[in-house]
């Protein structure tokens, strides 16, 4: 049987000049902040959304994401998803 879960957390459409979305599911992401040591581009910032345990989640510098996956590779808690269009 396949079960859908539904996770917290928002989208910043268009990053990477259009290429991709960029989804932060906020019920995972514990602010460790790895995907900002990780991001070749230093486009991620703390963001005013909030994470599991209250703590800033992160958002993209959409104009300079490039869309590589870093960050999304990097989160342990698997927290960020980067959907190519
Ligand atoms: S997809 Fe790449 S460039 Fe964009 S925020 Fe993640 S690591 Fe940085
Ligand atoms: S998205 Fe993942 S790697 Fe980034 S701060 Fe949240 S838990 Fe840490």
């Amino acid at each position: 049987m396949t079960e859908t879960l539904e996770y917290k957390g928002y989208k910043v459409e268009n990053v990477a000049g259009g290429k991709a979305d960029f989804y932060v599911y906020t019920d995972l992401c514990k602010g460790c902040g790895l995907c900002i040591a990780k991001c070749p581009k230093q486009c991620l910032k703390w963001s005013k959304e909030v994470g599991l345990f209250q703590t800033p989640a992160v958002e993209p510098d959409a104009a300079a994401c490039i869309g590589c996956g870093a960050c999304a590779m990097t989160c342990p808690d698997s927290a960020i998803r980067i959907e190519r269009k």
